[in-house]
């Protein structure tokens, strides 16, 4: 076996015990004769998996009871849709915080749609360098939700605190953070997350959504987007992504048997803290986003030369360090460092990068 550390920000690595684990079950799932792949979701053995694949992330993330946990599909940017169709008629109008490329799309998808929404901040005249500082006065007081995205994948950048929105929903796209940490589900109206970055693989998006907040749907909207329906049928108004539910099923066991969030958070400031102590004391490579604002996932970085930039990616790959190019739309380095991502993943990118420094002298 000859598994490389893949820095990709999605889909991304997933833990080589959920790998293996769903390997030895692929051909033949318990007694059931058959693959998960080919059961039927309605099957009581499938119906098993769903529902520990919901209790387990009720456990792991501790939310609420009145809160409704959807197994969806059509990626986070169908949210961006469905989050307007779904809140919007709570008062008719809904703000918007810019702090990257996901929450400018979902704006835009809000704009789109014809719907009264504002953006409320925006760090964009700062390239996204930092997220914005959000308050209450910021927020119209007859807003249906403010709209964030809490971990910024393509600039690096996330909250380090949860805004302050009083009795107005505050919905989060979590698509690249979601588990990584324990959160406060209890702060949020909704909480939505594309599966790929650190769940599943992709096709699974997951929703989880405050009851109260089930009844403002557009009348014509289409089922499929309807939070309401979704909850009432147990995600299975129509045959949900079965395979990749499992595969988050796997991931949430595996979590919990490490210890739960708590330990997760351990684990993942230490490798972020391996990564930009580094950067912080050396010269050759900057990290352009501002302290408070780093993310624990997505570490970015240049060497300020794009043609350094390139070959530092390539020669990366080389070394078995894969998928470390920056976004397309921002160049540079990106080393998305996600829960399946080990530790010895990050030393030997910090070694990586102290040898390319030595070796690749600036002009
Ligand atoms: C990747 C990503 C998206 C897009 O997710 P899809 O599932 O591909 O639609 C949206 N928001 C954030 C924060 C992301 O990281």
């Amino acid at each position: 076996m000859n598994r490389v550390y893949n820095f990709s920000a999605g889909p991304s690595m997933l833990p080589l015990e959920v790998l293996q684990k769903a390997a030895s079950e692929l051909v033949c799932y318990g007694e059931s004769g058959m693959s998960v792949m080919e059961m039927s979701h309605r099957s009581p053995d499938y119906e098993a998996i769903i529902n520990d694949a919901e209790a387990m992330l009720r456990k792991l993330m501790n939310i609420p009871d009145n809160y409704k946990v959807l197994f969806l599909q059509g990626g986070a940017s169908t949210q961006f849709a469905a989050v307007p169709m779904n809140l919007i008629g709570r008062t008719g109008k809904a703000d918007y915080v810019v702090s990257g490329q996901f929450s400018g799309k979902a704006f835009k998808e809000a704009q789109k749609l014809g719907y009264d929404v504002k953006c409320i901040a925006t760090t964009k005249e700062d390239n996204f360098d930092h997220v914005p500082e959000v308050t209450k006065d910021m927020v119209r007081p007859d807003a249906s939700y403010v709209h964030i995205c809490f971990n910024n994948t393509i600039y690096g950048t996330k909250y380090g605190y949860i805004p302050e929105t009083g009795d107005i929903p505050l919905v989060a796209d979590m698509s690249s953070c979601i588990i990584s940490e324990p959160v406060d589900v209890s702060r949020f109206g909704v909480i939505y997350a594309g599966a790929q970055k650190n769940m599943a693989p992709a096709g699974l998006t997951l929703v989880i959504v405050r009851e109260d907040l089930l009844d403002y749907a557009e009348e014509k909207m289409p089922t499929m987007l309807e939070w309401k329906t979704m909850a009432e049928n147990g995600s299975m108004y129509n045959t949900p992504p079965c395979y990749a539910i499992y595969m988050a099923k796997l991931v949430y066991e595996w979590i919990l048997s490490i210890g739960g969030l708590d330990e997760m958070k351990i684990r993942n400031e230490k490798k972020a803290a391996l990564l930009y102590d580094y950067l912080d004391n050396q010269d050759y490579y900057v990290a352009p986003v501002k302290k408070g604002s780093r993310s624990m996932m997505n570490v970015t970085f240049v060497t300020g030369d794009a043609d350094l930039d390139k070959k530092f990616a390539s020669e990366a790959a080389k070394a078995g360090l894969k998928n470390l190019k920056g976004h397309r739309s921002v160049g540079g380095m990106r080393a998305s460092i996600y829960n399946a991502m080990p530790y010895a993943g990050i030393e030997a990118l910090v070694a990586f990068m102290k040898k390319f420094a030595e070796e690749n002298p600036k002009k």
